[in-house]
Order: C-alpha cells, then sequence, then structure tokens
C-alpha cells in the first residue's frame, strides 16, 4: 500500500517513515503542501497522511484542494494542537479519520489498516490488460488466472506499465516513479527487471520502444 506523508516536522517523519516500512508500507515523504499536490497530480499513493500545520499552505488548505479532484482519496489528518475547529473543519472538507499528535504507532497502523480496506471496497483494484491481470490490493498478478511470483520491484514496474497503459515510459521516468516509491534503482537494472519480467509474463506484454523505453500496448 502506497502512503504519501505530509510532514514538515524532520524527526517525526523520518520516526514514521521508518516504522511504516517496516509495516511494508511504501513510504513517499514530502514536507510541504504544495509539494503534496504535485505529487498527488503524478503518482496518486492509497493514502494520505497529512499533517495540518505546514510551512506553506496549511494542511486543510491542501485537503480543499485535494478533494476537487480527488473525491474519495483517504486522507488521514494529523494535527498538533488539540483543536476542536481544526477537526471539525478537517472532516468538514472530507477527512477520513484524524489524529492528535502524539500518538501511538499501533493506533496509526489500526487507522491506515480501516482506510485501507475502505478504500478497497470503493475502488477496483484491479487492472486486467490481455491475458494478465494485476489485482493491486493483494498484490497478485496472474497470467491466464495462474498466479505468478514476481519480486517487490518487478512488480511496481508492470504496475507503472500497465497503469499507463499505451503510454510510453521512459527509463528516467520509470526510474524518477520508482524512486518515488523508495525504491532505488538504476536505469541498467531496470533493463534486468523487464528482461526478467518478460519471461515471467506472455511473450510481448511488455514492447521496448529502442532507446526510449517501454510500453504496454494493450
Ligand atoms: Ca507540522
Amino acid at each position: 500500500m502506497k502512503i504519501l506523508l505530509v510532514e514538515d516536522d524532520y524527526a517525526l517523519a523520518q520516526g514514521l517513515q521508518s516504522a511504516l516500512v517496516r509495516e511494508h508500507f511504501v513510504v513517499n515523504w514530502v514536507s510541504k503542501g504544495r509539494e503534496a499536490l504535485l505529487v498527488i497530480a503524478t503518482e496518486l499513493p492509497d493514502i494520505m497522511i497529512l499533517d495540518i500545520g505546514l510551512p506553506d499552505i496549511n494542511g486543510l488548505q491542501v485537503l480543499k484542494q485535494l478533494r476537487l479532484s480527488h473525491p474519495t482519496l483517504p486522507v488521514l489528518l494529523l494535527t498538533a494542537r488539540d483543536s476542536i475547529e481544526d477537526k471539525v473543519s478537517g472532516l468538514d472538507l472530507g477527512a477520513d479519520d484524524y489524529l492528535t499528535k502524539p500518538f501511538d504507532m499501533q493506533e496509526l497502523f489500526a487507522r491506515l489498516r480501516m482506510l485501507g480496506r475502505r478504500s478497497m471496497v470503493a475502488v477496483s483494484s484491479k487492472i486486467t490488460i490481455g491475458a494478465i491481470c494485476m489485482d493491486t490490493a493483494s498484490y497478485q498478478v496472474t497470467c491466464d488466472r495462474e498466479i505468478i511470483e514476481l519480486s517487490r520491484r518487478e512488480y511496481m514496474l508492470l504496475q507503472i506499465l500497465m497503469e499507463n497503459k499505451g503510454r510510453v515510459q521512459t527509463r528516467d521516468n520509470l526510474e524518477t516513479k520508482l524512486y518515488s516509491w523508495g525504491a532505488e534503482i538504476s536505469s541498467n537494472s531496470i533493463q534486468v527487471h523487464i528482461h526478467n519480467l518478460r519471461k515471467k509474463l506472455t511473450p510481448n506484454f511488455i514492447t521496448t520502444i529502442r532507446g526510449i523505453g517501454y510500453i504496454v500496448k494493450g
């Protein structure tokens, strides 16, 4: 599950990030409201953890703008102030839940699991192209209904290609996207992962655009 963490307190963000990664969440961390909106426009997370007190535009403003384009993205608000007004305006603006700092990590994980379950019901988690079906809720990929075992990086690459069906993904583009989701990967190793993916999928599922990148045509 991909989490976009928007928090300007460096120490707290670091702590949260490592705790979430240990729980097998993929975390993309930004410290400003505007950055968060930029990320949302290019790489949609499954859940957003949003601090209200941010240095540029505050979390409530981020939420307001976000809801115009993404009415259903699950958002968990963090607030340092135990302020009723913040919570009420947050919920009015469409936050799904909130936690008041300081909070217990176990409590955070429980809320995230709940939000994750809710969003899986709301949004179809299956992408099917030809014989290949990817279930982004269970991280399962099948080829002609047979389950295929993929490494985490192979899975992430395939998800990017399938979510962008019909659009060429340059190597740089793939590298940046993987990096933003916490998987550092070089351009050379992308070639290797694609090579391995091809062996596991139907032969022509991923097309190479020579000197540029890759595409899933569908
Ligand atoms: Ca803050």
